[in-house]
C-alpha cells in the first residue's frame, strides 16, 4: 500500500518532521494525512486496500474522494463489503477514484452502479464548456440525491461543470 505520508507516520499516527513541513506548506492536506492514517489501519485486514497507491484525497462537505493511481477500481466499487468497512472506518461516505484518468472514466467510477450511456463537451453560447452526461434512467429516483453530490465532487476535483441527463426523460 501506498499514501502520500510515509507508512510509519501513518501506522503511528504520528508525522515525521518531513511529512509535518509538507503539510505546512501545503503539499499535503490535512485531508491526505486522516485518510492515510485510516486507510492504513483497514490496509491490515483487507487485501483489496492493501494494494491500494492514494495520491492525495479531498474532503468534501462530509463526504471523502480517495484519488488512486492507475488502479481499476470497479472490482473496488462493486464490492458492498469493502465499502461497507471503509466508509465505517471514514464515517461518512467515500467515493474512489483514479488519478488522470479521462473524464468519461471518472464519471464512471462515481456513477456506479448507475450506467453511462453517452459523455458530450457542449460549448455555450457565453464560451464556457460543459460535460453532459447520459445515464440509463433505470432506478434514477434512487440516485437523485448523490447525482448532485457527484455534480459537486466533479467541479472540486477536475473543475468541470457537469450537465447530467436522463435517458427517455
Ligand atoms: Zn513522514
Amino acid at each position: 500500500m501506498k499514501v502520500p505520508i510515509c507508512i510509519f507516520d501513518a501506522k503511528t499516527g504520528v508525522l515525521c518532521p518531513k511529512c509535518e513541513s509538507r503539510l505546512k506548506n501545503g503539499e499535503l492536506s490535512k485531508s491526505d494525512v486522516e485518510c492515510s492514517i485510516k486507510l492504513i489501519k483497514l490496509s491490515r485486514n483487507n487485501q483489496d486496500i492493501d494494494k491500494l497507491n492514494l495520491i492525495s484525497s479531498q474532503k468534501i462537505d462530509e463526504d471523502y474522494v480517495l484519488i488512486l493511481k492507475d488502479s481499476n477500481l470497479s472490482h473496488i466499487n462493486s464490492n458492498d463489503k469493502l465499502i461497507n468497512s471503509v466508509e465505517k472506518e471514514f464515517n461518512g461516505k467515500v467515493w474512489f477514484v483514479e488519478a488522470n484518468s479521462s473524464i468519461r472514466r471518472f464519471l464512471e467510477n462515481l456513477f456506479f452502479p448507475i450506467r453511462i450511456l453517452k459523455t458530450n463537451m457542449i460549448w455555450l453560447p457565453d464560451g464556457n464548456q460543459v460535460t453532459q452526461v447520459t445515464i440509463e434512467s433505470k432506478d434514477y429516483e434512487k440516485f437523485i440525491s448523490i447525482i448532485e453530490k457527484i455534480k459537486k465532487i466533479v467541479n472540486v476535483i477536475r473543475n468541470i461543470e457537469l450537465v447530467v441527463e436522463i435517458s427517455g426523460k
